[in-house]
């Protein structure tokens, strides 16, 4: 195996035949690198969610990137061309939404309050770049006009986007967890065709909130937050949030 790259969670390596293994490690980082540490059993239980979620996702016909997961802390996926736009769907108001509204940069949809927990009826899809030094949101006109997808891969992407919405949302709920927001990779297979990358319903990129506490008012994030807003072990949190979803 030739080692290829660390990202800010994963090291990156090609096998032999040409697909990529990822090591999930305990590194976390926030607020673009500036915020870093390591948490015990962060990398194996990210490893194993994204695992239990791709498997999940091609069940229900999203076609992904995943091959296998040789050991609890890595993952086999096909190696793709990465389409340099990160996807952010969100069902309600937080983090970088809430702060661009606040700088007077974005409008929130037709009756949607400005404060953290606020639902957006519908939800509502945003796109970033990726491979800039600070991730910036970019509209669809730019994203053509840049050549990183067409007007119907954005359509197929927003489908994509909006069913793996669907997906997590209904099990989550099944555990008692809000999916409040995400963020999804796509790359191209030899050929074009568009699939699903990188990870999903990680608790690195997804803000899932207890639905009993939420109903009483109360966020308690059992997402990455914990160390935004250093308010708690960033293990515990995740550790829960794997238990509750392996039980379900
Ligand atoms: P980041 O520093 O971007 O958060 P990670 O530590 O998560 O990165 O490492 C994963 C990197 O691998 C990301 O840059 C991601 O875009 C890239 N990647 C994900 N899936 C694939 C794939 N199938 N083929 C090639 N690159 C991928
Ligand atoms: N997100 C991510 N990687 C990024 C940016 C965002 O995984 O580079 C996830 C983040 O964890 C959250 C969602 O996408 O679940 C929306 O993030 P937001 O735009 O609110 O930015 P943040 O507050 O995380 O900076």
């Amino acid at each position: 195996m030739t080692y290829i790259s660390s990202g800010k969670a994963k090291d990156i390596y090609e096998t032999p035949d040409g697909n990529l293994l990822f090591e999930f490690t305990d590194r976390v980082t926030a607020f673009d690198g500036l915020k870093k540490a390591e948490y015990k059993e962060k990398g194996e239980i990210t490893c194993r969610l994204a695992e239990y979620w791709f498997n999940v996702l091609e069940q229900e016909g999203i076609p992904t990137h995943y091959i296998s997961c040789p050991t609890p802390t890595s993952m086999l996926v096909k190696r793709l061309d990465i389409v340099p736009v990160e996807v952010i769907w969100r069902n309600y108001a937080a983090g970088s939404l809430l702060r661009r509204y606040n700088a007077g940069e974005v409008k929130l949809p037709d009756g949607v309050e400005p404060k953290e927990g606020a639902p957006i009826p519908g939800g509502m899809i945003e796109f970033t770049t990726k491979f800039e030094a600070v991730d910036r949101p970019v509209d669809v006109k730019e994203i053509q006009f840049n050549g990183w997808l067409s007007e119907q891969e954005i359509e197929y992407v927003t489908k994509l986007t909006k069913r793996i919405n669907e997906i997590l949302s209904r099990k989550l709920d099944d555990t008692g967890i809000i999916l409040a927001d995400f963020k999804v990779e796509y790359g191209r297979i030899p050929g074009g065709e568009i699939i699903l990358a990188d990870e999903a319903g990680t608790p690195d990129g997804c803000r899932f909130w207890d639905k009993a506490e939420f109903e009483n008012g109360v966020i308690k994030s059992l997402d990455k937050d914990v160390f935004r807003k250093g308010i708690g072990d960033l293990s515990a949190a995740y550790g829960e949030l794997f238990e509750r979803i392996q039980k379900s």
